[in-house]
């Protein structure tokens, strides 16, 4: 079944052929892309609405298209498929105005040859081993940024990664369309949170600026009492509440109301605070902050606009697969012999989103700047596979970096830390995986989800037109480094 609540996102099927065969060959191509195209919106699989879009046979047809899905507001990216064989002269002056993603399947109605009649007729109509290798052919040359995925349309297995596909192209249509809102400045003399949102407007579309706290200020003194009992129920509801820290949480319920109050007047979707500069905020936001990151809206702590704005964009894409994702920081390691591990953490700004249990507001003390002491949430982070990923300023070009992890439980509890935590394990191991991120020039801060793959991240890079660098199992120091040298010097033209 189709996400009701995504139908802003759909993707357009579009099959090639040409006029040569005749009409009975074409109907017959024609019912087969409906035929897949319900079957397709009928399986959980694939989460977003495809809408099939016809045969397309000539240069004027198949050029109208990609002008249509150009300008069409609920077209998130075009899927093809060339059924039969299609001149791909055809499709030159279409592709090459195309600005949205593009998906090139190669797959076929037919499972299996029909060895006992197989006759011309039907090798003519079911030709996509050859029709996707002209198609593939003038996509290369057209160097046209585009995903190809082969198997068996029924297939669970290619479903899947169409469904991978398909979430980094709405990826790409959020960060198109994302404004970031920057309360202060970023830590002073930190190098990895700068970087020049121009260039980020440009290639990644988002829409970076800054707005003063005095603004903030003015709707927390606005906020009313009914709305801050809400709050406080909001938050009685989802987290275990010590009475006595009442007065901070109730702060930090106003603080939460004021962003977002700023953030429906500005429709801002990522936002920045920091530390070293909170105007006249008696806390830094914690829970407020906390509490919005579960709720889909980017953070990014000591000024850091750009995991903000990457994590607003993962959480679009993993939303309705339960959005566990959250800001985070590499803190401590664990070095113990064949038992190695990270604590993630920051001071305070992890999102419950990724929480195992119920998570407990606690008060205590700031261990840096002065202001009074602001409530957070504090818990464990879930186990599982996940990711983490960052989005570095290499100058004048961005660089995502994607690392798979694996959350794990403690060793031991750790009661008297005041702030949420998750640790891990790094693939390939403890040593390779910190050499590789520190290499590729990994931030500290990123972006952990357990629900998104490095490949959804690739095909995001890949659509927005960033170098991608992976670590995983199958890294080696050798190929990292022979890849950073090179990618280098491709994506420095
Ligand atoms: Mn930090």
């Amino acid at each position: 079944m189709v996400n009701i609540m995504e139908a802003k996102y759909k993707f357009w099927f579009y099959i090639g052929s040409q006029p040569l065969y005749g009409s009975d060959i074409l109907n017959q191509v024609e019912e087969h892309g409906r035929i897949m195209t319900e079957s397709f919106n009928a399986d959980q699989t694939i989460p977003f609405q495809i809408v099939f879009k016809g045969v397309g046979t000539t240069t004027n047809k198949i050029t109208s298209l990609c002008k249509d899905v150009n300008k069409s507001k609920t077209c998130t990216g075009l899927i093809t498929w060339m059924h039969t064989f299609s001149p791909s002269k055809m499709w030159i002056r279409g592709l090459s105005i195309l600005n949205k993603p593009y998906l090139h399947l190669n797959t076929q109605f037919n499972r299996n040859i029909p060895f006992q009649t197989i006759d011309m007729n039907f090798m003519n109509t079911n030709q996509s081993a050859h029709g996707d290798r002209e198609h593939g052919f003038i996509t290369a040359r057209l160097r046209l940024k585009r995903k190809v995925i082969c198997g068996y349309w029924k297939d669970k297995s290619m479903r899947a990664r169409i469904a991978i596909w398909m979430r980094a192209a709405i990826g790409a249509q959020f960060s198109r369309d994302l404004k970031v809102a920057r309360f202060g400045d970023n830590m002073r003399y930190v190098a990895v949170t700068e970087g020049d949102k121009v260039q980020a407007e440009k290639d990644l579309g988002w829409s970076v600026n800054t707005y003063a706290l005095e603004d903030l200020l003015q709707k927390f003194n606005q906020i009313e009492r009914g709305q801050i009992e809400e709050k406080l129920e909001e938050y009685q509801s989802k987290y275990h509440i010590n009475k006595e820290d009442w007065e901070s949480i109730k702060y930090q319920a106003k603080l939460e109301l004021a962003i977002l109050e700023m953030q429906k007047e500005l429709k801002f979707l990522a936002y920045t605070d920091c530390f070293q500069d909170l105007g006249g905020l008696e806390q830094l936001p914690g829970l407020a902050v906390q509490n919005l990151m579960s709720q889909g809206i980017g953070f990014g702590a000591e000024g850091d606009w750009k995991t903000a704005a990457l994590q607003a964009i993962m959480g679009e894409m993993s939303k309705d697969l339960g959005g566990h994702l959250s800001f985070i920081e590499d803190y401590t390691y664990h070095l113990e012999e064949g038992n190695e591990a990270v604590l993630g953490a920051h001071m305070l700004e992890i999102s419950p989103a990724i929480a195992q249990n119920k998570p407990k507001i606690e008060v205590h003390q700031l261990s840096i700047g002065d202001k009074r002491n602001p409530a957070r949430l504090v818990f464990e982070g879930r186990e599982g596979p996940a990711i983490l990923a960052t989005i570095i300023d290499m100058g004048g070009r961005f660089r995502l970096i994607v690392h798979d992890i694996a959350a794990i439980s403690p060793m031991e509890d750790m009661p008297k830390l005041p702030t949420a935590r998750v640790m891990w394990k790094l693939q390939p191991d403890m040593i390779t995986g910190n050499e590789a991120w520190i290499y590729s020039g990994g931030a500290h801060h990123s972006v952990i989800s357990y629900d998104l793959t490095a490949e959804h991240m690739k095909d995001f890079a890949t659509i927005m037109g960033i170098e991608c660098i992976h670590i995983g199992k199958d890294s080696t120091l050798d190929n990292l480094q022979n890849k950073l040298l090179i990618n280098d010097i491709i994506w420095n033209r």
